[in-house]
């Protein structure tokens, strides 16, 4: 435990695991309190009361009730679960609704999502600002541009400083100019120095032009970001922010995720006892209807079915990948067209291929496990979660050379080979031909068992736990409220 003083934090973020996730965001938001608790920073986290959150209350408290909210009343409720010191924002008409929390059940942004999240950002502010009842922070952690707005409000209220954290830039919360007059923000706000955006209100860029801080989810993709390739039309703010962005990987919960425990694994194994792994494989086999067959490679996928996933990609390679006889194991949800693709393909080869289009934590695991290798041909990857995973599960990763991918897996090149490095596969630019590439190079190793056995060894030893990334954490809070404080 940390002798420094005592820090408490308010995180705000859309998605929080185990009660509401739809990404890697979630993961994140769940994790570190308990990480950063070992640092002496006391996190609570106030998010929105979705009907999974508010079912997974148990005993909560109303700290603070809103009569109105944009357009009825709300309640601020806190509880305890999952470890987690929450602070939940009850207001029916903004939050109970069913399914994703940002689209209808068409598939269409909810309409009044600049308000919805805006509520959320609002009660943020008053909450860290300690007009509730519930207790002040000394430092808000603002998570994507569902909370963008927070380090606005702050900024312009006087309140305590802010870190956004970039999870993904692709999603900036941009909406037309007539929402700002109902924001409660000042008419200052209204610049290039505040919330306006390309002539409408821009909830991300708000966060990033006004926090004390702006950190994203890997050093490569701090970097990508601040180009005009990779910055989305944001790289001319972030690279004036220059020295106050920063890039801090993700860790994984190590205790969720260890083959020498996992629930959902048949038998479970480790680095010094690796055999169990085969069994985890003809499990995963037998799941997807795949032939059970230990000496085939195995791909495993565990992705939303995007175009920044770049599985369009693996498609277009599937023939080589069965030429050499290879199976693939894909779990995952998203673009109607890639999902058509590869469900067309698993019929015609249903013993090689094997799919199942949904979320399920359990197939998740069981292909972590399951699988020999993991394929990520991201076009781009702010960090990347499901790589640590793998690597922990001593399934190599094959990935692009794109964000945080890029910072996490050692490519097996002939030097690192040489030197009893390398826990993956790596391959650029993000094209069918250089994945094509990247399968033949995992065949090449695959039929080298010595090899694969060290390469799995190497990736089992990879340290992707919150350890690291949690002190970095730790003194950019500390850093950012001392700053304020001078
Ligand atoms: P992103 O946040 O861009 O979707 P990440 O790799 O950062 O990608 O995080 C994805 C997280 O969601 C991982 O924890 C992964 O295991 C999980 N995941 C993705 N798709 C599924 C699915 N269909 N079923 C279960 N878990 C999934």
């Amino acid at each position: 435990m940390s002798t420094q003083l005592t820090l408490s934090v308010l995180a705000v973020a859309s998605e929080v695991y185990p009660l509401v996730k739809t990404g890697g965001l979630a993961d994140v938001v769940g994790a570190l309190p308990g990480a950063l608790a070992s640092e002496g920073i006391a996190v609570r986290t106030l998010l929105p009361g979705y009907p999974a959150v508010l079912k997974a209350l148990d005993g909560a408290a109303e700290v603070f009730a809103f009569p109105s909210l944009y357009d009825g009343p709300a309640r601020l409720l806190a509880a305890r679960v999952a470890g987690l010191d929450l602070l939940v924002l009850e207001a029916p008409h903004l939050y109970q609704r069913p399914g994703n929390p940002y689209v209808d059940p068409s598939g269409h942004d909810w309409p009044d999502n600049a308000w919805r999240f805006a509520a959320l950002a609002r009660v943020g502010a008053e909450v860290a600002c300690g007009r509730t009842g519930a207790p002040a922070a000394d430092l808000v952690h603002a998570h994507d541009w569902q909370t963008g707005l927070l380090p606005a409000y702050l900024r312009y209220e006087g309140g305590p400083p802010s870190v956004m954290t970039i999870h993904n830039l692709a999603f900036q919360g941009q909406f037309s100019a007539d929402v700002f007059p109902t924001l409660g923000l000042p008419d200052a706000a209204w610049s290039i120095d505040g919330v306006e955006y390309y002539g409408g209100v821009g909830m991300l860029k708000a966060g990033i032009a006004l926090a004390d801080a702006v950190t994203t989810v890997s050093p490569s993709y701090a970097a990508e970001i601040r180009t005009p390739a990779g910055g989305m039309g944001l790289d001319g703010l972030l690279r004036a922010r220059g020295a106050r962005l920063f890039g801090i990987l993700n860790g994984i919960d190590t205790g969720v995720w260890n083959p020498g425990t996992d629930p959902h694994l048949p038998e479970h194994y480790t680095v010094v006892r690796p055999a169990a792994k085969t069994a985890a494989k003809a499990a995963l086999q037998a799941r997807l209807g795949l032939a059970v067959d230990p000496g085939a490679l195995l791909f495993g996928v565990i992705s939303r079915l995007t175009w920044q996933k770049g599985l369009d990609l693996v498609l277009t390679a599937l023939p080589t990948l069965l030429g050499a006889g290879a199976q693939l194991a894909l779990l995952g949800t998203g673009e109607h067209a890639l999902q058509a693709g590869f469900a067309a393909a698993a019929k015609v080869h249903p013993r090689q291929i094997g799919c199942l289009f949904g979320y399920s934590e359990e197939v998740a695991h069981l292909i972590q496990g399951g699988a020999d290798a993991l394929l990520i041909p991201s076009r781009f990857e702010p960090c990347g979660l499901t790589q640590l995973c793998a690597l922990r599960y001593g399934t190599l990763p094959v990935v692009a050379r794109a964000g945080g991918l890029a910072d996490t897996v050692i490519d097996c090149n002939e030097m690192a080979v040489a030197a009893g490095d390398g826990t993956g596969v790596m391959f650029a630019p993000t094209t069918q031909e250089m994945l094509e590439t990247a399968l033949l190079t995992t065949f090449r190793l695959w039929r080298q068992p010595a090899l694969w056995q060290k390469l799995r060894r190497n990736a089992m030893r990879t340290d992707v736990s919150w350890k690291r990334p949690v002190a970095r954490y730790a003194a950019l809070f500390r850093e950012v409220v001392a700053g304020r404080a001078a």
